[in-house]
C-alpha cells in the first residue's frame, strides 16, 4: 500500500494542502494518507516544532506532501523545514516554471551552501559560513546534467564567481559533470540571469545553482506564470522525496481562504509523477488549465473563487 504523509504545516499550508490532499485521494481512494503536525504553530502549543518522531514518521512514507511552516526570525528558533530536508537528505529542490513558449527547470542545490546551518553570533556580529563542497557540488551538478541530457536541452550553471571563491568550485563541478553527461553548458552570474530569465525565459532549460541564489531566482521566475501561488516544487533525495509548494505560509493572507492552491496541486502532481502516475499529473494540469481559461481563479490571479471553491471546481473538472 502506498503511504503518503501529509504536512499542512502553518498559514495558508492548512488551507492549500486539503484541496491537493483531495485530488490524489480521489484519484487514489486505496492510498494511506497520514498527517504530521510539525511548525510553529505547534511550538506556539507545545514549545517542540518537530520532534523525532515526526522525522521517524516523515522516513516512513512512500512520499510527503508538505504544506509550509512559518520561520519567525527568532535566533532561537531552528527551522523545520530545514531539519526537514537535511535529515531526509533531501538535496535537489526542483521547481519547474512552465508558460507560453518556456519550460524552466531550476535545481536548487538543496543541503548546503547558505543554509549550512553552521552560525553564530559574536560581539558585534553574527556569521553564516556558506558551504560548498565537491561532494555536494558533485551530486547536484550530476542531477542536472542527467535531467539536461534526458530533456535534450542545456544546462545553465548559475552562480556568483566573479565574488565568491566558494562558486568557482561549485561551477567548475558542474561544469565538469554536465561535459560527462554530455550536455553543453553555460555559466551565468546570478544577477544578471535574475533578469534575463524575465526577459529571454524561452532561452532557458534546466538551471543548476546553490541554495539560496535557485531559492531567490525561482520566486523571481514566479513572475513569468501569475506569481508564488503557481510554483510548485519537489525535493529529491536517494530514497525519499518531499513535494511543497514554492510558497511559504504568507500570514498575510492565512486565515482568509483566498489562497490560490494550484502551487499545492501541482506540488501532488509532480508526486504523482515521481510515484510513475506521469498520465495522472498531466490530467491534474489540464484541469488547472481550464479551469483557469474559464475563469476560476483565486484573487491573486484578479479572480474571485476562494481557495475550497476552485478546489470543489478541480475535482469536477477531473470528474469527480
Ligand atoms: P514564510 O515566512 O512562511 O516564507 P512569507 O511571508 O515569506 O511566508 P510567502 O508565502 O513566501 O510569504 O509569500 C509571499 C507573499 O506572496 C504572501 O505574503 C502572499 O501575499 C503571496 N502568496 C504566497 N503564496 C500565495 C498563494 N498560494 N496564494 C495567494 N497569494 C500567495
Ligand atoms: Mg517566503
Amino acid at each position: 500500500m502506498v503511504r503518503i504523509a501529509v504536512v499542512p504545516g502553518d498559514g495558508i499550508g492548512r488551507e492549500v494542502i486539503p484541496v491537493a490532499e483531495a485530488v490524489l485521494a480521489s484519484l487514489h481512494p486505496d492510498w494511506d494518507f497520514f498527517d504530521v503536525e510539525v511548525g510553529y504553530a505547534r511550538w506556539q502549543r507545545t514549545k517542540t516544532a518537530c520532534t523525532d518522531d515526526d522525522i521517524s514518521a516523515l522516513k516512513s512514507a512512500d512520499a510527503i506532501l508538505f504544506g509550509a511552516v512559518t520561520t519567525p526570525p527568532d535566533p532561537c528558533y531552528d527551522s523545520v523545514i530545514l531539519r526537514i530536508r537535511q535529515e531526509l537528505d533531501l538535496y535537489a529542490n526542483l521547481r519547474p516554471v512552465k508558460g507560453e513558449g518556456f519550460d524552466i527547470m531550476v535545481v536548487r542545490e538543496n543541503s548546503e551552501g547558505l543554509y549550512s546551518g553552521i552560525e553564530w553570533r559574536e560581539r558585534d556580529r553574527a556569521c553564516t559560513v556558506r558551504v560548498v563542497s565537491v561532494a555536494g557540488s558533485t551530486r547536484i551538478g550530476r542531477y542536472a546534467s542527467r535531467l539536461a541530457a534526458a530533456r535534450g536541452v542545456p544546462l545553465t550553471i548559475g552562480n556568483k564567481a566573479n565574488v565568491l571563491k566558494s562558486d568557482i568550485l561549485f561551477r567548475e563541478i558542474c561544469s565538469a559533470e554536465a561535459s560527462r553527461a554530455g550536455v553543453s553548458y553555460e555559466a551565468r552570474y546570478i544577477d544578471a540571469l535574475a533578469l534575463d530569465i524575465l526577459m529571454h525565459p524561452d532561452r532557458y532549460h534546466v538551471i543548476v545553482t546553490t541554495n539560496i541564489f535557485g531559492d531567490i531566482l525561482s520566486d523571481v521566475a514566479g513572475y513569468l506564470v501569475g506569481g508564488l501561488g503557481m510554483l510548485p516544487s519537489a525535493n529529491i533525495g536517494d530514497q525519499l522525496a518531499l513535494f511543497e509548494p514554492v510558497h511559504g505560509s504568507a500570514p498575510d493572507i492565512a486565515g482568509q481562504g483566498i489562497a490560490n492552491p494550484i502551487a499545492a496541486v501541482r506540488s501532488a502532481a509532480m508526486l504523482l509523477d515521481h510515484l510513475g502516475y506521469a498520465g495522472e499529473a498531466e490530467r491534474i494540469e489540464e484541469a488547472i488549465q481550464s479551469l483557469l481559461h474559464s475563469g476560476i481563479k483565486t484573487p491573486d490571479l484578479g479572480g474571485e473563487a476562494t481557495t475550497e471553491e476552485f478546489g470543489a471546481a478541480l475535482l469536477l473538472a477531473l470528474g469527480f
